[in-house]
C-alpha cells in the first residue's frame, strides 16, 4: 500500500522532561527518500518495529503496542524509547489515517547509521488491505518447525526470540512455504513439539470451552490484539489463559484463529489439511469487538 503520510522523530532520551515533543517531529515526503545509506535498520535488520491498527482515524491499543515496543528495545540493547513521545509521534500520524475504513501506522526504531550520533526512528501511515473476506471466510495454515527447542529463548537470549525486530525475511518466508503447501499461512512449532505463533500473528485455540494461547515466555511475541481479545472474553464471563501447549493442543481444539492488529481475527478452517470448525457467529463478534474504539 502506497504510504499516506511519514515522519521522523529525533528520539528523546527516557528521562527527557517536556509535555510537548512536536518540534521533534519532521513531516517527511513518503514516497521520496529518506534514509541514509549507512543505516543499519537496512543494512542488518538492526532495529525494532511496531505496525498499529487504525479504524476511522483511531489508533488501537496505542499503549500496548507503545509498551511492546519499549520491551523490544530492552531486548535489544536499544536506548529506551520515551514513550510520550512516541505517544504523540502516533497521534499525529493518526490525523493522517483515512477517516473511514481502516489504516496502519507503523513504528520503527533503528539502531540508526553506523558511528552515527543516534538512533533512528520514524513512523508512517497507510491504508490498510481489505481483509473482510478472511475475517469471515477463514484461513487454513500448516505447521511449521521454527528450527529451536522451547527452552532455547531462556538459553540464547542473543536469539532476540521475544522482541519485534525489523528482521522478518525468515517469517514472511515461512507464509511463501505454507502457500507452496497449499496453505495461506503458517504456524510456528518447536522443534521437540510445542505451539508457538505465526509468522505475524498470535494463536488462539478454544479447548474444552476454554480459550488458550501459547505462552509468550520469550520465544514469540505477546500480541497486542489476543491481550486485548483475552480482556473481552473475561469481561463476557469467558475463561482465558496462558500455557505450554504441545502440538497436540490443536487436534484437541474445536476452533482456532490467528489474531493481530490490522488483520484481526481471522478462523482457522484447516491445519495441516485437517478440517478446524469455524465458529462464525463468534468469529463475527470478535471481529466486531476488534474493530471497535479500543484505548
Ligand atoms: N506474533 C508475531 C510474530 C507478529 O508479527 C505479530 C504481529 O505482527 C503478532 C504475533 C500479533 O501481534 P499484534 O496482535 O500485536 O499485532
Amino acid at each position: 500500500m502506497a504510504l499516506l503520510f511519514a515522519l521522523v522523530i529525533d528520539p528523546a532520551t527516557s528521562d527527557d522532561p517536556r509535555s510537548d515533543f512536536a518540534d521533534t517531529f519532521r513531516v517527511i515526503d513518503p514516497s521520496a527518500p529518506a534514509l541514509s545509506v549507512g543505516e543499519l535498520s537496512t543494512q542488518r535488520g538492526d532495529g525494532i518495529f511496531e505496525s498499529i491498527g487504525v479504524v476511522d482515524g483511531h489508533a488501537q491499543e496505542t499503549q500496548a503496542h507503545l509498551e511492546r515496543l519499549a520491551h523490544s528495545a530492552r531486548i535489544c540493547d536499544l536506548a529506551a524509547p520515551h514513550l510520550e513521545q512516541w505517544r504523540q509521534a502516533v497521534d499525529a500520524a493518526a490525523q493522517h489515517a483515512p477517516r473511514h475504513g481502516e489504516g496502519v501506522i507503523k513504528l520503527i526504531l533503528s539502531r540508526g547509521v553506523e558511528h552515527g550520533p543516534a538512533p533512528t526512528a520514524w513512523v508512517t501511515v497507510a491504508a490498510a488491505a481489505d481483509n473482510t473476506a478472511v475475517r469471515e471466510h477463514g484461513i487454513r495454515v500448516v505447521t511449521l518447525d521454527r528450527g529451536y527447542g522451547i527452552d532455547t529463548p531462556a538459553k540464547a537470549p542473543w536469539l532476540l526470540l521475544g522482541a519485534k525486530t525489523l528482521s522478518y525475511a525468515v517469517n514472511m518466508a515461512a507464509i511463501r512455504e505454507a502457500k507452496r503447501r497449499g496453505a495461506d499461512d503458517a504456524v510456528f512449532v518447536t522443534s521437540d513439539g510445542f505451539v508457538l505463533e505465526a509468522p505475524t500473528a498470535s494463536l488462539i485455540l478454544r479447548i474444552d470451552g476454554r480459550f488458550v494461547t501459547p505462552a509468550p515466555n520469550g520465544g514469540i511475541l505477546h500480541g497486542t490484539t489476543q491481550l486485548s481479545l483475552f480482556a473481552h472474553l473475561e469481561e463476557e464471563g469467558h475463561d482465558t489463559g496462558y500455557a505450554t501447549l504441545p502440538t497436540s493442543a490443536l487436534t484437541d481444539a474445536d476452533a482456532a484463529w490467528l489474531v493481530s492488529s490490522v488483520r484481526l481475527a481471522a478462523p482457522i478452517t484447516a491445519i495441516d489439511g485437517s478440517v478446524m470448525p469455524v465458529d462464525a457467529e463468534l468469529t463475527a463478534s470478535f471481529n466486531r469487538y476488534l474493530l471497535s474504539p479500543r484505548d
